[in-house]
């Protein structure tokens, strides 16, 4: 009988067996063995159970070589899964895994609009009054005109001109906009979240440059947070009271609920109020290879109602909800972010700013 179909309990046998090319060894080298391994474990397991009376040792020796040998498999086995587990967690975190930076801090600290200094509530009156549906088909009409200027920088230069605006609809920092854009590439960069991401943290309000280049007609038509037009204006916008002065709140379609669009319309079809997001958004669809996910992080980055209070789902289509899971992982990154310390902008100059994927805006 060939060795091979003695089975894989005879293995520690195996060159001894292929040397002797007996059978009869076997026979008398397996039970040598058992008893062997018996008698040692025996003798081991007596020198230390002497004191202890029968009743208590009685099938231990029946069984204490295979018990051994299931605690040896248990040991392996919890070796091999600490071993996964060190794997796993030496990968980088997914890009919408919880965010870890903010974790000590108290969240209730941030948008507190009840509290907000005049700046910021007369900041949304003119805004909810002014940002009506013919303001906005305007305002497309001009950002895609072939006569619109279109200046050419690079991202470090885009900031550095966009540091000296101090966003008026902001109650959460008076700091420069490269502070703010740096403070949240280096909140995603510290988190171990992908480039992609820390590339859109750092650009996501270079829109606001509109507010020099593209005859913006104040800060209202820039940044604050962001909401449809051609419907209802839901109530869980901050400072709803104030739309009372938008003609679109008295026009029998404007103020349907569905108004312009259709339930399940997506939200690629919904108008959003104009200002920085939205601008930045056809920017950055047109001259970099970012993701989808980081084309929603900008384009509703500031749309609160939709991702904070979950108003104008019922316009939202299938792929949207994928998009909203990438604006919530997005945004404590940009609100959470503006208490931390100051960055130190050379220093961070430097390992941020050698990203593929955007060279320039215009
Ligand atoms: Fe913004
Ligand atoms: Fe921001």
């Amino acid at each position: 009988m060939p060795f091979h179909n003695l089975g894989p309990a005879l293995f520690p046998f195996e060159v001894l067996i292929d040397t002797c090319c007996s059978l009869s060894i076997i026979y008398i080298v397996i039970p040598l063995y058992r008893l062997l391994s018996r008698t040692l474990i025996t003798t081991n397991t007596h020198a230390k159970l002497l004191k202890m009376a029968p009743s208590a040792t009685y099938d231990y020796e029946e069984h204490a070589g295979r018990a051994l040998e299931e605690i040896s498999d248990a040991i392996d086995e919890v070796n091999v899964l600490k071993d996964k587990a060190k794997k796993r967690s030496q990968l980088p975190p997914a890009y919408d895994e919880a965010s870890q930076f903010d974790a000590a801090k108290d969240k209730t600290q941030f948008r507190q609009y009840e509290t907000a200094c005049d700046r910021v509530r007369n900041f949304y009156r003119e805004q909810h009054e002014k940002q009506t549906v013919a303001y906005n088909l305007a305002a497309r009409a001009r950002f895609n005109s072939p006569s619109r200027a279109r200046p050419e920088l690079t991202v470090w230069e885009a900031m550095e001109r966009l540091d000296a605006l101090v966003d008026d609809s902001d109650p959460d920092t008076e700091l420069g906009q490269i502070q703010h854009l740096l403070q949240s590439a280096e909140a995603i960069r510290r988190d171990g979240k992908p480039r992609w991401m820390q590339l859109t943290g750092l650009i996501h309000d270079l829109g606001k440059l509109m507010l020099f280049f593209d005859g913006a007609e104040g800060q209202w038509d820039v940044v604050g947070d962001t909401f449809p037009v051609g419907c209802a204006f839901d109530e869980r916008i901050i400072y709803h009271d104030t739309f009372a002065g938008n003609p679109d709140s008295r026009d029998p379609v404007y103020s349907s609920k569905f108004g312009i669009y259709e339930k399940g319309c997506g939200l690629d079809n919904v108008m959003l109020s104009w200002g920085h997001d939205e601008y930045l958004y056809h920017v950055v669809r047109e001259q970099s290879t970012l993701p989808p996910e980081a084309l929603a992080m900008i384009r509703y980055h500031s749309f609160y109602p939709w991702h904070k209070e979950g108003a104008y789902t019922e316009l939202m289509e299938d792929k949207d909800w994928e998009m909203l899971k990438a604006v919530r992982a997005f945004n404590p990154y940009d609100l959470y972010s503006k208490s931390d310390g100051l960055p130190s902008i050379e220093e961070l100059k430097v390992s941020l700013l050698t990203f593929h994927g955007c060279s320039g805006l215009g």
